[in-house]
């Protein structure tokens, strides 16, 4: 692996690898990117089925008993980032399979889901907040979805939502960084906590987050709240979403 610089995250919590036709690194070159830039926890999301070059749900089934737990000196989170289908939140995995998944993220695609009006995204994330088989908001500052940022955020307050700040979307998802720094205010303001990705697509992105970290110093956004700057704060969360010790 070439030199690299550290990350300024101790986890890359969104990433994806060839098993989607659209991202281009394995996933043990992923985990070896995220040692050589001191990354010790790394989380797989690839894509779920419903996103046209998704692997196949038996991806998602097989992952947790294939992938190890440690790959090249990294803590490794098998998980996936489903796709929302519905206003209602319905979900492209079926609930078994998420329930053996150490990390979830749910996000709006735009190949996946029509663009609603306001009260439709509203809706939707109100129902993805309800729901606990969901660990992580994806990208939800992408403006083609606009939502009542207030009552979601209050309402993933309330059911232990991790909201996360994606770097990727910064370049590619319109109106994202206007959207994100209201919508982290409002996660200011109601204690929830956020974790910086990079989303990346391949592995000289993993850990690549600064916009999304500038973005949160921007607006004094408390550092004891994004979990993936320290190592203690992200091994609790990773123990208490997998069930694993991780030492
Ligand atoms: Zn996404
Ligand atoms: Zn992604």
């Amino acid at each position: 692996m070439e030199q690299m610089r550290k990350a300024p995250v101790i986890a890359e919590t969104h990433c994806h690898t060839i098993a989607c036709g659209h991202a281009y690194s394995t996933l043990y070159e992923n985990a070896q990117a995220a040692a050589a830039k001191g990354i010790e926890f790394l989380c797989l999301t690839d894509h779920a089925p419903a996103m046209e070059d998704g692997p196949h749900h038996w991806f998602f089934k097989n992952i947790v008993n294939v992938v190890p737990d440690r790959l090249a000196g990294v803590n490794i989170l098998k998980g996936a980032e489903v796709n929302i289908l519905d206003y209602e939140g319905k979900l492209d995995l079926p609930d078994e399979y998420l329930k053996k998944l150490d990390w979830v993220i749910a996000s709006y695609h735009i190949v996946c889901i029509e663009p609603g009006s306001k009260e439709d995204c509203t809706k939707g994330w109100l129902a993805i907040a309800e729901n606990p088989l969901v660990d992580v908001i994806g990208h939800c500052g992408d403006s083609r979805y606009p939502f009542d940022h207030q009552k979601v955020v209050q309402a993933f307050a309330k059911h232990g939502k991790i909201v996360e700040i994606n770097a990727h979307s910064f370049s590619c998802r319109p109106g994202t960084l206007e959207n994100c720094r209201e919508i982290a205010q409002w996660c200011k303001h109601y204690n929830v906590p956020v974790v910086c990705s990079s989303d990346a697509h391949f592995f000289t992105q993993i850990g690549e987050v600064d916009q999304a970290l500038n973005m949160l110093r921007e607006i004094d956004y408390p550092e004891e709240l994004i979990l993936n700057l320290d190592r203690e704060r992200f091994l609790s969360i990773a123990r208490e979403k997998t069930g694993k010790s991780f030492d």
